[in-house]
């Protein structure tokens, strides 16, 4: 039976590295199964359509099994321009509502290869960086009130934050999940000691953690769990937390690894429909220069094939792939290290093919 992908470059370099990881889904398609159905999103959707995510595009990516997403988005000066004005939150927001996707997975990993690029020292680093940050997508303050009021002649201003039991257990079943398969670790990541929404994050946690005896349980509060991440990001296995906590620590995480460009990430719903997207932006500066680097995009389909096609082999053959071209020496622009060869998104593309094939 074929497995069909809707596949959504988007704009900046979204294409540039989309057209590349799609050469990789060939590479590793011995038997054809897969179906790709192109769909516009974002900016480029706005242009044709009028609007960042389309109706045609909706349907598609209904029909289909998993979706690959590029990246979307304009140059940043540029964002009051109906093209580009809230263009991510029409387009990505949309379609985590759409398809209902409750938790984000991020993979931080360190290549040993690429030590010298991370902004972190060797003595820091040397027990080796691996951690998957599973955030929680769809509750939180994101989805709370919010407004700004006038009282007593001062101005004030309100945030509200919700969670119910089901939205942690979603995530927190899916850290246990994943620990079983990894180092059989999960920090919880909360602030139990002032909010009420982490204390009930704490409860609900520990409860699911029960189901998982096999699995080791921790309890970290968010301050202290930012710190950590930089004095001993080794220490950390599968780290599950809120949307707000998660979607700051995952972005101070990602420098570790040295570059974006390296870092693929997943949006899950309930019942394993995903959404695999790099973690990066649209990178405008960079766009159609063949210089982005397409790593992040690649390991992005990686997870695709192991999380919606359960296509493990695969997914460990390119995963073993980027390693090999990164200890063999290649490098984008973003990566380079020292007496190592700069070469183009195409070129890095070529060389992670060639190990999957040897
Ligand atoms: P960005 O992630 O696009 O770029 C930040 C820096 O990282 C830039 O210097 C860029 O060149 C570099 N970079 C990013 N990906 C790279 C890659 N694959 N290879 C090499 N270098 C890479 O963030 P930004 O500049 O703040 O935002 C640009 C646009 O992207 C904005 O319109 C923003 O709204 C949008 N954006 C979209 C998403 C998404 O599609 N999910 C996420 C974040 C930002």
């Amino acid at each position: 039976m074929s497995k069909k992908v809707a596949v959504l470059p988007g704009d900046g370099i979204g294409p540039d590295i989309m057209a590349q990881a799609q050469r990789v889904l060939e590479a590793v398609d011995k038997d054809k199964i897969f179906e790709v159905t192109p769909a516009a999103i974002g900016g480029a959707a706005f242009e044709k359509f009028e609007s960042h995510f389309p109706e045609e595009t909706k349907k598609i990516c209904e029909a289909a099994d998993a979706i690959l997403f590029g990246s979307v988005g304009g140059p940043i000066d540029q964002a009051h321009l109906p093209k580009w004005k809230n263009c991510e939150t029409n387009s990505i927001l949309a379609l985590r509502k759409t398809f209902q996707l409750n938790v984000n997975l991020r993979p931080v990993k360190l290549y040993p290869a690429l030590t010298a690029i991370s902004p972190l020292k060797d003595s820091v680093i040397g027990n080796g960086t691996d951690i998957l940050i599973i955030r929680e997508l769809v509750g939180d303050i994101y989805f709370g009130e919010h407004k700004q009021y006038q009282e007593n002649n001062k101005r004030h201003a309100f945030d509200s934050a919700e969670y119910d039991e089901d939205q942690i257990a979603i995530a927190a079943h899916q850290a246990f999940q994943a620990a079983k398969h990894r180092r059989g670790k999960v920090t919880s990541v909360d602030k139990a000691n002032v909010m009420a929404t982490s204390k009930l994050w704490r409860e609900i946690v520990s409860e699911v953690g029960k189901q998982y005896p096999d699995v080791t349980l921790e309890h970290m509060l968010v301050d202290n769990c930012a710190m950590q991440l930089i004095l001993n990001p080794g220490q950390f296995d599968v780290m599950v937390t809120a949307n707000l906590f998660g979607d700051i620590l995952s972005d101070a995480a990602s420098a570790i690894p040295g570059s974006l460009g390296l870092m693929p990430s997943a949006s899950l719903n309930a019942s394993g429909f995903g959404l695999y997207e790099p973690s990066g932006g649209s990178a405008p500066d960079i766009a159609g220069k063949n210089c982005a680097n397409p790593i992040g995009q690649i390991l992005s389909l990686a997870m695709m094939l192991r999380y919606s096609f359960e296509m493990h082999d695969a997914a460990s053959a390119i995963e073993n792939a980027v390693r090999q071209a990164l200890e063999a020496g290649y490098r984008t622009a973003d990566i380079l290290t020292e007496g190592a060869r700069k070469i183009g998104t195409k070129e890095m593309t070529d060389a992670i093919i060639s190990f999957i094939e040897s």
